[in-house]
């Protein structure tokens, strides 16, 4: 699945599209001035701002031997998950891969 994005009043994702589940952590700069009011645009830049504007709730899963870093999200909700990398890129396959050979894991489980 795809998250959706949205560019609403600065909001840079929406709500889970599996579970409706609102998946925004806040804005980014306002973390910032929460935590570190004497500099909360360095605080920020930490967390990926100014490109990215707000947080995620979304869980960021990494695949051991895959890629060094988060491979794909999974909502916290419903445990939907989300693609990170572009369809046509080596970690989209890996991942794709990833979840055949862990939901073929779950229906065996289920089954027993
Ligand atoms: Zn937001
Ligand atoms: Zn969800």
């Amino acid at each position: 699945m795809e998250l959706p994005k949205t560019e609403q009043e600065g909001h840079d994702h929406d709500v889970c599209p599996s579970c409706a589940t609102e998946l925004c952590a806040g804005h980014i700069l306002d973390w910032g001035k929460k935590y570190k009011p004497e500099n909360p645009e360095q605080y920020a830049s930490a967390y990926g701002w100014p490109a990215k504007l707000c947080g995620s709730k979304t869980i960021g899963v990494e695949i051991s031997g895959a890629y060094d870093g988060v491979c794909y999200w999974q909502c916290p909700a419903c445990d939907e998950r989300f693609h990170r990398f572009e369809p046509n890129s080596r970690i989209h396959a890996l991942v794709e891969q990833h979840w055949s050979r862990a939901d073929i894991e779950n229906a065996r489980a289920e089954s027993q």
